[in-house]
């Protein structure tokens, strides 16, 4: 009674087109959600995120829910996620994507997650971690242990937009530090980003964890910028 009377001063819109939305739908209307541009990476092996990252680091499957359009969904919902602190929304994104991916999570035996973390300067603007967001939305609807807690950022690094690949390569290397390292032997972690363009953060990030510890990785962002 009182959400509908909230819901009648302040309706509930559709984040990419605006339209209300009604009480079964939640930051997307049920167009916009059947129309998402969903990459559908993890049903197809040598996809285009796999391509980015061969021969950097050893992992198994990489995969991207959505692709990334200029002026599209993809944009609308990841600049809510970014500049809006969306968080709720970021987690909604991740129990979506877990139940996409269930088969291809228990076909490769993966059973941990991890997600990159931001430096706490960049945690306290922001607000929330959305890769943390996302893979909280994950670990919720599918049975991974989740490491995130083990995995920090000992370095701020400047933002990346305009840099060249070497020049970012350097920027993150070796900026992750793992504590507890047993947590992470003989385990498949899923290693969880926003956005894959490069591919630098990643490599950074899943290197120091097989460098450290027994384990396999794959894989997983919300969307994939070519
Ligand atoms: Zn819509």
């Amino acid at each position: 009674m009182i959400g509908d009377l909230l819901n009648l001063i302040f309706p509930n819109l559709c984040i990419s087109c605006n339209a209300s939305l009604s009480r079964n739908e939640r930051h997307l209307c049920l167009g916009c959600l059947i129309r998402l541009p969903e990459t559908q990476h993890h049903l197809t092996k040598e996809n285009s995120v796999e391509k980015t990252l061969w021969g950097r680091i050893p992992f198994e499957r990489a995969f991207s829910f959505l692709y990334f359009n200029q002026k599209g969904t993809t944009q609308k919902l990841l600049h809510e996620l970014k500049y809006k602190g969306n968080e709720e929304l970021a987690h909604f994104l991740g129990e979506m994507y877990a139940n996409k991916i269930r088969k291809t999570v228990e076909d490769h035996g993966i059973n941990a997650i991890v997600a990159i973390p931001l430096h706490k300067m960049k945690m306290a603007k922001r607000g929330y971690n959305q890769s943390l967001a996302f893979a909280n939305g994950m670990a919720n609807q599918l049975p991974l242990e989740n490491l995130s807690d083990y995995v920090s950022r000992k370095k701020y690094t400047d933002t990346q937009t305009k840099k060249s690949r070497i020049d970012r390569w350097d920027n993150v290397n070796s900026v992750f530090a793992i504590q507890n390292l047993q947590s992470f032997e003989n385990k498949h972690i899923l290693v969880v980003d926003d956005v894959i363009t490069t591919g630098a953060t990643i490599e950074s990030c899943a290197s120091e964890i097989t460098k450290s510890v027994n384990c396999r990785i794959s894989i997983a962002s919300i969307a994939y910028a070519a």
